[in-house]
């Protein structure tokens, strides 16, 4: 069985990763002027400080975009065939590229995804979206 290639982070994502396995998502916040961005830059593209930090956000948004992918890219991903790839709207307004955890038929422009955290190994967590339940979810129960 093939595995799956595996994210080999650069310096500067490192932090990505390293909040991936604690289960938090976190992207950078530009101390210059505070505008977040991601994925990882070194300099901000708003006002070009290389001073930054990183900063958990939800992980809620909505899907902005997807494609149905039927050819497996790599072995691994076969048995996965069709899945979806999607770009996340994050309500922290950036925008994410993701594997959707979901049967195709259930995905839709504007859908509301939460992230999820797929621990690999002890050295990789990837952060990635499903489907979240409308948040009204919990009147149900009472
Ligand atoms: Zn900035």
């Amino acid at each position: 069985m093939n595995r799956a290639p595996l994210p080999d982070p650069s310096a500067l994502a490192e932090g990505f990763w390293a909040a991936a396995r604690q289960g938090r998502l976190v992207i950078q916040r530009c101390h210059a002027c505070g505008v977040l961005r991601h994925y990882p830059q070194p300099r901000c593209p708003h006002c070009q400080s290389s001073d930054w930090g990183w900063t958990e956000i939800t992980g809620r948004g909505v899907i902005h975009s997807f494609t149905v992918t039927h050819q497996a890219f790599h072995p691994s991903w076969a048995d996965r065939v069709p899945y979806v790839v999607a770009t996340v709207e994050l309500d922290d307004a950036v925008r994410m590229v993701t594997d959707l955890d979901e049967p195709a038929e259930m995905v839709a422009i504007d859908a509301p995804v939460e992230v999820f955290f797929d621990r690999i190994d002890d050295e990789h967590t990837l952060p990635r979206f499903r489907i979240r339940q409308p948040d009204n979810a919990d009147e149900q129960t009472r």
